[in-house]
C-alpha cells in the first residue's frame, strides 16, 4: 500500500492567464520527486490540457473556479486532480475518443488522449450541470535507484 507523503491544493478563476500559473505551480510541487525534464514536461502538458478544458468547455462564456489538488506518495507517484463546477460532460466515453470535440474549428479533440498518453492513469468523473473532475497519476522513475 502506498502512503501519502505530501499534498497541496490551489483554487483559481477560469481565466486563460491562469493556465500557465497552474502548470508552473503543479510542476514546482512535483519537483520534490526529482523528476527528469521530460517527466516534468509531461505533467505540465497534461495539466495544461485539463485546465484549458475547464476554461473553454466547462465554463464557456462564464468564469468559475478551478481547483487543483496534488498528492505525492511514497512509491514516487504524483496524483493530480483538476475540478470544475461547470457544465459537465454528457458522455465521458465519447469525450475520451481521439478527435471527438464539441469545440470550434480550433479544437482537435486530442486533450484527453494527450493526458492519457503523458500520464500513467486518467480517470474522469462528470455530471451534467454539476461539473467535472479529472484525476491523473504518474509514477516518477527514480534515476538514482
Ligand atoms: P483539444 O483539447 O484538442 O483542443 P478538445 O478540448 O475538444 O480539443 P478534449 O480535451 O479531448 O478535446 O475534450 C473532448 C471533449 O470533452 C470536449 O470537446 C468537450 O466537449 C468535453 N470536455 C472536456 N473537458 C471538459 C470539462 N471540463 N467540462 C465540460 N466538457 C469537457
Ligand atoms: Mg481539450
Amino acid at each position: 500500500m502506498r502512503s501519502e507523503i505530501n499534498q497541496m491544493s490551489i483554487k483559481f478563476l477560469s481565466r486563460s492567464c491562469n493556465e500557465a500559473f497552474a502548470r508552473q505551480a503543479v510542476a514546482a510541487f512535483a519537483a520534490q520527486l526529482d523528476p527528469t525534464i521530460e517527466e516534468i514536461n509531461d505533467i505540465k502538458t497534461a495539466v495544461s490540457e485539463a485546465v484549458t478544458n475547464c476554461i473553454v468547455h466547462a465554463y464557456r462564456e462564464e468564469t468559475g473556479y478551478i481547483t487543483i489538488q496534488a498528492k505525492l506518495f511514497d512509491n514516487d507517484e504524483i496524483q493530480i486532480s483538476i475540478k470544475d463546477k461547470g457544465c459537465g460532460i454528457p458522455d465521458v466515453q465519447q469525450a475520451r475518443q481521439p478527435m471527438f470535440t464539441t469545440g470550434d474549428a480550433g479544437r482537435s479533440g486530442m486533450g484527453f488522449t494527450i493526458m492519457e498518453s503523458f500520464m500513467d492513469k486518467l480517470r474522469i468523473r462528470s455530471r451534467e450541470g454539476v461539473g467535472t473532475q479529472v484525476t491523473m497519476t504518474k509514477r516518477i522513475l527514480n534515476r538514482f535507484a
